[in-house]
């Protein structure tokens, strides 16, 4: 019998959590949860928990720990509490890989912790490297350890990318949906609502990634996720709008040739391939048939209509501390456009505010990223609480 893969799944009950542990009981033969984290949904982990037996689980929120454990008390599972705690599990023996499916800056942290205990990673949290991109990818190769890209875009990057060896990348074609708004006008866009922002036309994805979506946001934040996964100037990474999202993004090689991945838009694909990568197993997520849904089309990106987009260009263009500026006036944004404190297109007007506001560092250091984050987070959430 060969030894299971054995997974930490950092955010078990968000959208990605949930889909990964899908994959794994479809591969139970292959794969084993070990490590269950979550930060309010305390019912969700229980449940998690008595199917799935992991080692242990980490409920963030403190005050939920006692119903955690009470729950889980006639189990071998043990229970932590504490977002700090998830710090400490990422380290363990019984993990082999750590899936970061953590909402935002904060996976940061447990991101580094896992690299410096050698883990494989498989990255779903981009923020990580939008913020700290350039201190990951360092440490990455330092420690050895292969970051494995969960993201479809970046998953579909990774696979064209196989067997190509050093031979030089071009451009990469990162697709885009388009989101829901793809045809409105910014003028319509002002008074769209919470529900219509959360309606995504193709992904079923957590809330925070949706309304990045919606913004084209997702699009900005993947291209600096692009350009330290994959080592690729930030000039030779295009965002290209394809409405069907069945292309989950292209690699251009120097002879002129492209190579893409194609598949339906689901998530389970890309967790699926990072967690049993170099393996391609059988599932039941269904696959695109070009006779069914042949027509695919493509279009600009538009930074008029959509200027998240153009910000990110520009907070890759200025590096340092911008895009941990950007990232963390986005989180906030994102939250007072969810708990109806701001219009849809206000988000836009906030983070490009903060970024001229926030002092600049040039070469931040681990440290910095989260002093910068807890600046800007802190003076907006005083705005928009
Ligand atoms: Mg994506």
């Amino acid at each position: 019998m060969t030894e299971k893969k054995r997974i930490a799944i950092l955010g078990s009950t968000g959208s990605i959590g949930k889909q990964a542990l899908d994959v794994i009981s479809q591969h139970s033969d292959l794969l084993t949860a070990e490590v269950l984290t979550a930060n309010n949904q305390a019912d969700e982990l229980i449940a998690q928990a008595l199917k799935f037996k992991p080692n242990c689980v980490v409920i963030a929120n403190k005050d939920l720990y006692p119903k955690v454990k009470e729950a889980l008390k006639d189990t071998e599972t043990k229970v932590f509490a504490g977002s700090e705690s998830i710090n400490d599990v990422v380290q363990l023996d019984c993990v082999d890989v750590v899936l970061t499916a953590l909402v935002g800056f904060s996976g940061l942290r447990p991101t580094v912790k896992a690299i410096e205990s050698g883990k494989v990673i498989a990255l779903s949290n981009k923020e990580t490297l939008v913020v700290g991109g350039e201190y990951i990818s360092r440490l990455a190769v330092e420690k050895r350890v292969a970051v494995l890209p969960v993201d479809s875009e970046h998953s579909a990057i990774f696979q064209c990318l196989c067997g190509e060896a050093d031979n030089k990348i071009r451009t990469i074609y990162l697709t885009a949906s388009g989101g829901p708004f793809r045809t409105m006008s910014l003028k319509q866009m002002e008074e769209v609502s919470v529900a219509e922002a959360l309606k995504h036309p193709n992904w079923s994805m957590g809330r925070k990634v949706t309304i990045d979506s919606a913004s084209m946001m997702n699009k900005g934040l993947e291209m600096i996720e692009a350009k330290w996964l994959f080592g690729v100037d930030s000039q030779n990474i295009k965002a290209v709008v394809h409405p069907q999202s069945i292309i989950h993004s292209m690699v251009e090689f120097e002879d002129g040739s492209l190579k893409a991945q194609l598949g339906m838009p689901d998530m389970r694909l890309p967790i699926q391939y990072a967690l049993t990568y170099p393996q391609r197993l059988p599932n039941n997520v269904p696959a695109y048939n070009p006779f069914e849904q042949g027509t695919l089309t493509f279009e600009p990106a538009d930074i008029e209509r959509f200027p998240c987009l153009g910000l990110a260009y520009q907070a890759i263009e200025r590096g340092g501390n911008v895009p941990a500026i950007m990232n963390a006036a986005n989180e906030v944004a994102v939250q007072a456009f969810l708990d109806g404190k701001i219009k849809f297109t206000h988000i836009a007007n906030i983070i490009e505010r903060a970024m001229n506001t926030f002092s600049y560092v040039q070469k931040p250091s681990l440290e910095d990223y989260f002093l910068t984050d807890a600046e800007v987070r802190q003076s907006l959430e005083q705005e928009y609480k």
